[in-house]
């Protein structure tokens, strides 16, 4: 892939920009998109001709001056961040038809009894246009039975185009009666979307506060207007209950956009969304790269989630580039969450954001009880991690006939596997990481490369056998523990590894939202807005996991984490209870998750990023050094570190280089540098500068990472 746009002749009567076109790179012909007159600075006489205009909508302006902008700010080489917006397979083929049969009236008299049936389930499906295998099924016969009937001219076959608009949702439908804070609420919102101008909004409100409800009706607003919502979702696993209510609530299914729809349907909806032919999308992050003719809403539902920055290929965050495409087209952005990112909450303090709140549960539905159960207390026998508090708890909610979460962030049976003959721990041949039990699997997996083997009989390092012995809990191990406190519950694992497509995933969580199981135990997967009716107890095995380590931002990680677990219980009508197992309940961060005073909380962090000078007050750039040698990759960030005039001229600090946050992946090292510069500084310029001289050895590479998650 060509890291610049490359010069190419126009055919005869020239070619628009944004056009899909066919050109010969090298020995193959490969596609691409025009994206207007070359610099001039090519012998006319060398250049290439363009081989074909392909027949596809082409990029509407907008969405070019949008990856401009995007490419610019996350100094992405242009064709890469293109690439995000077109990376659909068959896009300029020809359109693709599919064959449908339909009755054409004409009933001839004498029938076989196998034709006749044909005819008769035609009729059933009210006079349709059916695929002949559907035809085929109902009817109980063979194809030939029907080709018989199409030459006797009973059946007609109709070609019609794959890529056919989407089902219209009706704006007009009503909506549930909606709370005083609610309406007031979407109000304000109707309101952001009629003035026609961009504007984004902080929604904030607990979990169970009908932020989706408020939200629908601003889509709502956006299609009456005749303008495209785009929604999008966090993930995957959330989306079958998201789409049932949009369809109760305007009478049709949005199209979806995430990684596991077929190319078929990618490409409907890229189409679609460049013909006006959809007029709602929810979908995952690259949802925001689609050609939307007209697009006037883009919802962030709970936009505080990591998964909306990608740091793969191209670093970006979702949140912030919606916010970026919104302000350039002039349409309206909501940011949803019961517990905003830190950046997002300072935006609306500071008053770029405009702000709603939704301070209560809908109905009767009351946020639940929180407490801590000390750890140092408990007296808990080494090898044992469910306190006998918690267990009471749960000893309850069976009685009681009601579901109990115990969460756990960790996948696996246990983090660490030692061997007690020599003390060695099994690590990763690739990564600088420990190797992970995973007991259902029956092997050792690295979180980090996601390497596995089977679990070794002796210790590869002394080569003992039977002294291999776990150490600490991950949520297999929990649920292990769970089920022998309580031998006749039923015990469910909800952690990601465990499933292997997004739909077993969907199937297990309608059926604990149906009331299968009585003790969940479940990684973070839980905590993403699902909507368990029947429970009324969560338990956090170790609030304290994310307090360790240096991360700036682990504070407001488990804050979010901590209040978002804590929201699942008691959804409807009972009062929920959160326990928090802690060894340190007396921890800043866990007095503030527990009293719920979250703007005090928020304010302290923002303080503290202030009086640093961190993010959002100042601004950070990563710059990712990748080696096959670890050596080679400090080397070149010291000599990266020590040639940054171009930084120093703005005043920015260069820090590093350090192993990056993710140290060694895959058998390559990866070095970080961090470049710290003043909100106001000319940053992406200065990086460029400083970056642009640079020579690299060929097993080598450099990436930039503006506003990285971690520092
Ligand atoms: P949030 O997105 O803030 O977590 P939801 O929109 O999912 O909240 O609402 C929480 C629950 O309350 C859902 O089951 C939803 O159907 C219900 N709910 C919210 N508002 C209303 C309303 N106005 N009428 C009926 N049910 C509502
Ligand atoms: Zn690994």
């Amino acid at each position: 892939m060509p890291l610049r746009p490359l010069d190419y002749k126009a055919p005869e009567g020239g070619v628009r920009p944004g056009a899909f076109v066919e050109v010969p790179l090298g020995p193959r012909r490969v596609k691409g998109v025009v994206w207007g007159p070359g610099a001039g600075d090519f012998p006319l006489e060398k250049l290439k001709a363009i081989s074909a205009v392909l027949d596809a909508p082409p990029l509407p302006r907008d969405l070019r001056d949008f990856l401009e902008r995007a490419a610019a700010y996350t100094l992405t080489p242009l064709p890469l961040m293109v690439r995000l917006a077109t990376r659909v397979p068959g896009l300029g083929d020809p359109p693709q038809m599919r064959r449908l049969l339909r009755a054409t009236g004409q009933r001839p008299e004498k029938l076989t009894e196998a034709r006749a049936r044909v005819l008769d389930a035609l009729e059933e499906f009210g006079g349709a246009a059916l695929p002949l295998a559907d035809l085929t099924r109902a009817a109980g016969v063979g194809s030939s039975v029907v080709k018989g009937l199409i030459s006797m001219g009973a059946i007609r076959e109709e070609e019609v185009a794959k890529d056919a608009p989407y089902p219209r949702l009706d704006p007009a439908r009503p909506g549930r009666p909606l709370s005083g804070d609610q309406a007031a609420a979407a109000e304000s919102l109707r309101q952001g979307l009629r003035s026609g101008s961009y504007g984004t909004t902080m929604l904030k409100g607990v979990t169970g506060s009908g932020k989706t409800e408020v939200y629908l009706e601003a889509v709502a607003e956006c299609l009456a207007m005749g303008k495209q919502a785009l929604v999008l979702l966090p993930e995957i696993a959330l989306t079958a209950d998201f789409m049932a209510r949009v369809e109760a609530r305007f009478g049709a299914r949005p199209g979806e956009w995430h990684s596991g729809m077929t190319t078929t349907e990618r490409r409907r909806l890229w189409k679609m969304c460049a013909e006006g032919g959809v007029g709602m999308v929810a979908g995952a992050r690259s949802a925001l790269f689609l050609p939307f003719q007209n697009l006037g809403l883009i919802v962030v539902d709970e936009e505080h989630d990591t998964s909306y920055k990608q740091e793969d290929g191209v670093y970006y965050s979702a949140r912030d580039m919606a916010v970026l495409r919104a302000s350039m087209g002039g349409a309206r952005v909501v940011l949803a969450s019961a517990t905003p990112s830190l950046e997002t909450w300072v935006n609306a303090h500071e008053g770029r954001y405009g702000r709603i709140d939704l301070l209560s549960r809908f109905g009767t539905a009351e946020l639940p009880e929180m407490r801590a159960v000390d750890l140092r207390k408990s007296g808990l026998p080494s090898g044992k991690w469910i306190a006998p508090e918690v267990a009471d708890a749960i000893q309850g909610r069976l009685q009681a006939g009601e579901q109990s979460l115990l969460f756990m962030n960790r996948r696996g049976y246990a983090p660490v596997t030692i061997c007690r003959a020599c003390g060695n721990q099994i690590a990763c041949n690739h990564c600088d990481a420990r190797m992970v039990e995973h007991r259902y699997l029956g092997k050792l997996v690295c979180h980090q490369c996601g390497d596995s083997r089977p679990v070794p009989p002796e210790c590869p390092s002394c080569h003992v056998e039977g002294k291999l012995v776990a150490i600490g809990p991950g949520v297999e191990r929990m649920a292990e523990e769970a089920q022998a406190l309580f031998p006749e519950a039923k015990v469910k694992i909800l952690s990601s590894d465990l499933y292997t497509s997004s739909r077993a995933l969907k199937a297990d969580i309608e059926a604990i939202a149906g009331g299968e199981g009585d003790i969940i135990v479940g990684t973070q997967i839980v905590a993403k807005g699902h909507n368990f009716p029947l429970l009324t107890l969560v338990g956090v095995v170790d609030a304290d996991l994310g307090l360790q380590g240096s991360d700036l931002r682990a504070a407001e990680r488990t804050f979010q984490l901590m209040r978002q677990v804590a929201g699942r219980a008691g959804r409807t009508g009972r009062r929920g209870l959160a326990l928090l197992q802690t060894h340190q309940p007396e921890h800043p961060v866990i007095r503030a998750i527990l009293s719920g005073d979250e703007e005090g909380f928020w304010r302290t962090e923002a303080e503290a990023r202030k009086l640093h000078a961190m993010p959002p007050y100042g601004r950070l750039a990563g710059i990712i050094i990748t080696a096959n040698d670890p050596q080679l990759a400090f080397d070149i960030g010291n000599h990266l570190a020590r040639s940054a005039r171009p930084l120093q001229a703005i005043g920015a600090e260069v820090w590093g280089p350090a192993p990056a946050p993710i140290a060694r992946i895959e058998g390559r090292h990866r070095v970080r540098l961090l470049i710290k510069a003043s909100r106001r500084a000319p940053l992406q310029a200065a990086l460029t500068d400083w970056l642009k001289g640079l020579k690299l050895p060929a097993n080598a590479r450099v990436a930039v990472d503006i506003d990285p998650q971690s520092f």
